[in-house]
């Protein structure tokens, strides 16, 4: 179903093939300093979109500060008090995560509509199915009580909502998920609760926004990490990119090496890494080798690559052999002949 445009300051949610990258801070608001610090670094790394949690006063007061030097609009995570989404608005927020699980005096609740409207701010209705009481349990009864929160706010006229329906199970947040984009033309905002630590909440969620990509029911994601948030975007951008929405990164492929493998190619590839990470560009593609076995046609399929030869590199560029070089000069020559091909690509984009 085509998606109503939402705007979150100037993020906007709800274009096709446009999947926006979202994270949430693990400071308590109040540390102001810290807050902005991590906020920075997660836009750095690519999230257009972060929330704060607001579990007080004292939050909404650091809120105001955040708002103001964030380089991306902010979202105030809000559990049960809805005097606190209506001071995270008023201090600035571009919208607001509410649980209507806990927050369920309708009163309250279209107060929270009337401030957000004023301050054209967007509200995501967020529920977990963890929250839920034990009587709404099934996908039907699920969407239901969704359902009537959407009625209490377009029968008040707002219109700017985002939705999710996250479960800790793959299988159920899909259908869920799927069951919310069919009904409703709100963008829809993805993600696995409490989906572990990086290998389980890669896979997860992997799986997770493959399907929706596919069936074009996803709008917004997050990659909910039981770590440091700064290592989120990274991969949220990877899973994006693995499942064909092209992002900012270059396609590279390394072998896993074997005992036939002729170079330490786990410490080459680090330091190819960060050439790749400081440069990134999808129009490129490199691959790196161990050996000749499968080593010599990827690297003579990609752009640059090279496979390893007795402790030292074998390099191509563009289908053709450079040379055999050691292993110091072929981390030098790469990153001379990827930059080359950067601005010969660029210049070709530019035509
Ligand atoms: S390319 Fe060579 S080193 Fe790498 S996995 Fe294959 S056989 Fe092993």
């Amino acid at each position: 179903m085509k998606k109503r445009i939402v705007k979150v300051g100037d993020i906007v949610i709800g274009k096709e093939d446009d999947i926006v990258i979202q994270s949430m801070t693990n400071i308590k608001t109040s540390k102001t300093k810290k807050n902005l610090a991590q906020i920075k670094t997660l836009f750095k790394l690519g999230c257009k979109l972060v929330r704060v949690s607001i579990d007080n006063f004292k939050d909404v007061k650091s809120l105001k500060k955040i708002v103001t030097n964030s380089p991306c609009p902010i979202i105030a995570d809000i559990q049960y008090n809805p005097k606190l989404a209506i001071a995270a608005i008023e201090a600035g927020a571009k919208g607001i995560r509410i649980n209507p699980t806990n927050i369920t005096d309708q009163k309250w609740f279209i107060k929270i509509l009337e401030t957000a409207k004023k301050y054209k701010v967007a509200i995501r209705l967020g529920i977990n199915t963890g929250s839920l009481k034990n009587d709404i349990e099934t996908d039907n009864q699920i969407i239901n009580f969704l359902k009537k929160y959407i009625l209490i706010c377009e029968k008040n006229n707002f219109f700017n909502l985002v939705l999710s329906l996250k479960s800790t199970s793959v299988e159920k947040t899909i259908n869920l998920s799927l069951l919310a984009s069919k009904l409703f033309n709100y963008p829809i905002h993805v993600g696995i609760t409490e989906a572990g630590d990086i290998t389980t909440a890669t896979i997860r969620t992997t799986l997770l926004v493959k399907e929706l990509v596919m069936k074009k029911a996803i709008n917004t994601f997050r990659i909910s990490i039981t770590d440091d948030p700064t290592i989120e975007p990274t991969i949220a951008k990877k899973i994006l990119h693995e499942c064909g929405i092209k992002q900012k990164l270059t396609n590279y492929i390394s072998c896993p090496t074997c005992g036939r493998c002729k170079i330490n190619l786990k410490k080459i590839l680090k330091k190819i890494k960060k050439i790749l990470d400081k440069n990134p560009s999808n129009l490129i593609k490199v691959a790196l080798m161990g050996c000749v076995v499968n080593g010599l046609n990827e690297v003579k399929k990609a752009d640059i690559g090279f496979y390893g030869v007795n402790k030292k590199c074998h390099l191509y560029y563009k289908g053709e052999s450079v040379g055999i070089m050691s292993v110091k000069k072929t981390i030098k020559k790469f990153k001379y002949l990827y930059i080359e091909l950067i601005n010969q690509k660029n210049l070709f984009m530019q035509q």
